[in-house]
């Protein structure tokens, strides 16, 4: 339980799949399913998604569409381009009502990267008060209409905020 409250930028995503599908990369190839995903922002470089099993609701992520374990991969281009959308995931999250934010990446499994293989960065929205919140939901992961709203409502904020590049 500690180690929810103490790491909420940790995945909850986990490989289940024999495959060995990396479930970001199956996210970045097939836009025609962004909206089951809850995608909420793609451009050439990399897209916006919801956590699926987020430490808070509201928690989502910006990840890079190419499969690399590490920012020393990317090229400073697409790194810079993921700073300026990450202080515009921030304004997005103030606007959407956070009084605080989490931001960070675990680089590789050593870090505690749950899809290591895929760098992903976190953006957890939060509130004063709201460790006991965490501890309620961390066994439970019941949001059912609450997420679709929070889904639309974060798309909506990222049309305004993270489009106006
Ligand atoms: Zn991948």
């Amino acid at each position: 339980m500690l180690s929810h409250i103490y790491s909420p930028w940790r995945s909850g995503y986990f490989t289940t799949d024999s495959n060995d599908v990396c479930v970001f990369c199956e996210i970045a190839n097939n836009p025609h399913n962004d909206v089951k995903n809850r995608v909420f922002y793609r451009d050439s470089i990399c897209f916006g998604v919801m956590n699926l099993y987020p430490y808070i609701p509201g928690h989502f992520m910006l990840i890079p569409h190419k499969h690399i374990d590490t920012p020393t991969l990317l090229s400073q281009e697409k790194w810079q381009h993921l700073h300026i959308l990450s202080q515009k995931s921030i304004a997005m999250l103030e606007e959407y009502g956070a009084s605080g934010i989490n931001m960070g990446i675990n680089i590789k499994k050593a870090a505690g990267a749950g899809i290591p293989e895929h760098l992903h960065l976190h953006f957890v929205p939060r509130y004063e008060g709201d460790t006991n919140f965490i501890t309620t939901i961390a066994n439970s992961r019941v949001y059912g209409v609450d997420f679709d709203s929070i889904y639309d409502k974060i798309s909506c904020l990222a049309k305004k905020h993270l489009y106006d590049l």
